[in-house]
């Protein structure tokens, strides 16, 4: 695997992969990669020749009382796990590399921006959109793969390709889960043993209303009547507090009471916020 952490270096070995004719699959990560991260390279795999993953903890996405400073880094570990794992690439550069000290630009995908996470963490998906606008200039891939996990940045993603023209095909990958049904996250880290086994109540309790609004006749009382058991379940089970929990249109991410739609949620553990979702189809 070659390991790159500059940009001109890293152009150069993606020019001359393009000059060969290999077609370039591209994962950007955040690092403390898990099982979920290594689903997405195994699709990039499957879907090109060569491919790059990066590891780069962006600032720009983190709020200012978030867990940056504390947010695992593991970046020796990780390069053993890409390396058994048949990465051709990784490209892991520091701050400055990425963002230059003049550097003033954002991008504003319009009302994807607006709701669910936008709402709590407002700097997070401009922060996402910069930074992967700036990877796919410098990796210039031919496809990326990005996880239904975070499943509105997948959607804001998709959204920057179309409205920037990006000539990038965007794969998504499904949710990798724990045994338990927790959804794999760096940040399950930060969870006790206990907080583990109650954080794995979430995919229980989405499955529930998943259940209940598939085979009610889903009138909107009856959805509303299940969100509202669902949001009861969560405080029940030791959560001290739901962000929000919302069924919402799969493309524009807009509330709704018809399926096929998806189910999202951002519930918090003691310290530590999690996020999971559910297609309701
Ligand atoms: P992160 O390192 O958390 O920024 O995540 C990098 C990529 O991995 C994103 O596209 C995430 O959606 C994806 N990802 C994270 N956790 C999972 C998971 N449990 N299953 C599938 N994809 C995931």
């Amino acid at each position: 695997m070659q390991i790159f952490n500059t940009k001109s270096a890293l152009k150069s070995a993606i020019k001359s992969h393009k000059i060969n004719g290999k077609k370039i699959g591209f994962v950007p990560t955040m690092g403390a990669l898990h099982d979920g991260h290594l689903s997405l390279i195994e699709i990039a795999k499957e879907n090109s020749d060569i491919v790059v993953v990066s590891i780069f903890v962006n600032p720009k996405q983190f709020g200012e009382n978030e867990d940056l400073d504390k947010y695992p880094r593991q970046l020796e570990t990780d390069i053993e796990l890409l390396k058994n794992y048949g990465v051709d690439i990784l490209f892991s550069p520091n701050f400055e590399e990425i963002y230059s000290k003049d550097s003033q630009t954002t991008i504003n995908i319009g009302s994807i921006d607006k709701t669910l996470e936008s709402k709590f963490r407002p700097e997070f998906l401009s922060g996402v959109m910069l930074i992967v606008a700036k990877l796919f200039n410098i990796v210039t891939p031919d496809i990326a793969v990005f996880g239904q996990k975070d499943y509105q940045q997948l959607c804001a993603v998709k959204k920057l390709v179309h409205d920037l023209d990006f000539a990038i095909d965007i794969i998504s990958a499904p949710i990798m889960r724990e045994e338990s049904g927790l959804a794999m996250s760096s940040r399950n880290a930060y969870l006790s043993g206990d907080e583990r086994k109650m954080a794995a109540n979430i995919y229980k309790f989405l499955s529930q209303a998943k259940t209940e609004i598939l085979v009610s006749n889903k009138t909107k009382q009856e959805i509303i009547h299940t969100i509202k058991t669902l949001k009861n379940n969560i405080l029940n089970s030791g959560f001290n507090k739901i962000d929000y929990i919302e069924l919402v249109d799969k493309d524009n991410l807009q509330p709704t009471f018809q399926t096929p739609a998806i189910l999202l949620l951002a519930v918090h553990l003691g310290n530590v916020r999690l996020i999971d979702n559910m297609i309701i189809e």
